[in-house]
């Protein structure tokens, strides 16, 4: 073996979580190499969305502005359609410039994003191996011996840790026995490009329809008239209810030429194309003897939205600090490695565990009408109240997921739902007897059919999701009380 080919820590894969590995760990003298399957710039598929967050971390990577400069505006607003209905119009009422975090999203096409950062890792000395795909990986002698196939050749390179940043398919995590295959914590999405939207300037749009239930459209704007359009459906439900995602991608492209009329004229202009995300409510604990899985090797997703370049970065920063150690200490055993569980779980579960549970309630797809219902009441308060969106929208979609602040808000909605509900019922009842459909009245009615459809139509899995349900709020409870959420702090680069 030649000393080339042995290296402190092989990371296998270089989208965003793999090439923020390297560059991590090679800033820091770390002798490390990526070994990418695809050669650079290559077509990733992605809403190309990157949160505030993301952006912060791009900008102390030295490389956020040039790559902000390079696209469209910043995505500062957004409109929600619930069916047919416009729920919610305004600016993103939780983005908010604290530590550092900008107000604002970008799109960011993936084959520039992922091109710009694997350069900064090379930059910072990492090795590339690109066009190189690993075949098989086996842990001998305490060295990690990674079987690599390109188009010129087949070779082994050696090292003390691996980092599995390979996606969602990961061979890393099949090889050591950890991929995540619950289907009620994987999504299947698919998107292409339009040309023709004439949004205004930064607004994106989100929409929801009972038969994409659970998941939800987007329009992400670009520049120069063109988008990112997609959907993207819990796969349990595609498997459960028969849903094809490649037709409600057709379906909804559609509709949003009907109902946004910024895209009356939307045309395609690239191959819908799709793939899987897999979430953080799934996520197991990532580590074994010799290394650790990073971004959706790892199900780092957002279990609400299903982002997850900024998770996988964050991911990688958390697993960057726990290498750094074990190659101080020569410790390379799973025990050392558990810390990278503790660590990613005490920065991701205070908010991600108010994410999954609200997730978990929502795969329910019996109550998708009590939920669209639901929705549209709270679209209608928030555009009444500033500080209930800044809330409520968080949980649906930021980073700034305040637990506790949430959970005095859903009890504020809760009692003020039913005590203006109550009056609006007996007012009904009085004038125009029990046929006050949008009455709380109508809501429980409609509530207690998704019930009763739930659990006579397979009462196994109805008993299996509440007692996850249950599970979950337990897990969940001591988060409510933590007072701060680290993912708005961010971590130190
Ligand atoms: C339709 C869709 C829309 C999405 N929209 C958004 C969005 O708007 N915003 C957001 O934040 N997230 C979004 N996501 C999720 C996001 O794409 C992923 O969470 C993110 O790409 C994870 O980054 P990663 O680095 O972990 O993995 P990836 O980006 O998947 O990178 C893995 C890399 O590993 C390489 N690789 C794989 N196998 C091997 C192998 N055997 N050998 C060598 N290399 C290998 C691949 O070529 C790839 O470059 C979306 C996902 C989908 C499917």
């Amino acid at each position: 073996m030649s000393d080339s080919q042995l290296y402190d820590v092989i990371v296998v894969g270089g989208g965003p979580a793999g090439s923020t590995m390297a560059w991590s760990l090679a800033r820091r003298g770390v002798r490390v190499a990526v070994v990418e399957r695809a050669n650079f710039p290559r077509e990733k598929v992605c809403g190309d969305f990157v949160e505030p967050a993301g952006l912060r971390i791009l900008q102390a990577m030295g490389i956020g502005e040039a790559l902000e400069a390079s696209t469209s505006s910043p995505i500062t607003a957004t409109r929600i359609y619930l069916g047919p209905r416009l729920g919610f119009r305004g600016k993103i009422p939780y983005y908010k410039p604290e530590h550092g975090l900008p107000a604002h999203g970008a799109i960011i096409p993936r084959h520039v994003l992922d091109h710009r950062l694997l350069e900064q890792a090379e930059r910072a000395s990492a090795k590339v191996y690109a066009g190189c795909a690993v075949r098989a990986i086996a842990r001998e002698g305490g060295l990690n011996h990674v079987d690599v196939h390109s188009a010129e050749a087949n070779f082994t390179l050696k090292s003390r840790l691996i980092v599995g940043a390979d996606g969602a398919e990961s061979v890393v995590a099949r090889s050591f026995n950890l991929e995540m295959a619950d289907r009620a914590h994987i999504s299947i999405a698919q998107r292409a490009y339009v040309e023709g939207i004439e949004a205004p300037d930064g607004e994106s749009a989100v929409w929801f329809d009972e038969d994409i239930a659970p998941g939800y459209g987007w329009m992400f704007p670009m520049s120069g008239g063109r988008a990112n359009v997609g959907v993207g459906i819990l796969s349990e439900a595609c498997h459960r209810q028969g849903h094809s995602v490649p037709t409600a991608f057709a379906a909804t492209i559609e509709r949003l030429k009907i109902r946004h009329p910024g895209c009356a004229r939307a045309t395609l202009v690239s191959k819908p194309i799709g793939g899987v995300v897999k979430m953080y409510g799934g996520a197991g604990s990532n580590h074994f003897d010799g290394g650790v899985l990073i971004g959706d090797a790892g199900a780092f997703a957002d279990p609400m939205t299903g982002e997850g370049i900024t998770q996988g970065m964050e991911s990688a920063l958390i697993a960057s600090a726990t290498l750094l150690r074990a190659l101080e200490q020569g410790r390379f055993d799973a025990a050392f490695l558990a810390s990278f569980e503790r660590d990613f779980r005490s920065y991701f579960d205070p908010s991600m565990l108010l994410l999954g549970f609200c997730a978990a309630v929502m795969r329910n797809w019996h109550f998708r009408e009590f939920w669209m219902r639901s929705s549209l009441r709270g679209c209608e308060r928030a555009m009444a109240d500033g500080e209930f969106a800044r809330v409520a929208g968080a949980t649906f979609g930021g980073v700034n997921v305040h637990p506790l602040g949430a959970l005095q808000h859903l009890g504020t909605s809760i009692l003020r739902y039913l005590s203006e509900g109550t009056i609006s019922t007996l007012r009904h009842l009085v004038s125009e007897g029990s046929s006050g459909r949008e009455a709380m009245l109508g809501d429980f009615l409609v509530w207690q059919s998704g019930w009763k459809s739930s659990a006579s139509a397979d009462p196994a899995w109805h008993a299996a999701w509440l007692s996850d349900l249950l599970r979950r709020a337990v897990q969940l409870g001591p988060q409510l009380l933590s007072l701060e959420n680290p993912r708005i702090r961010g971590l130190s680069i």
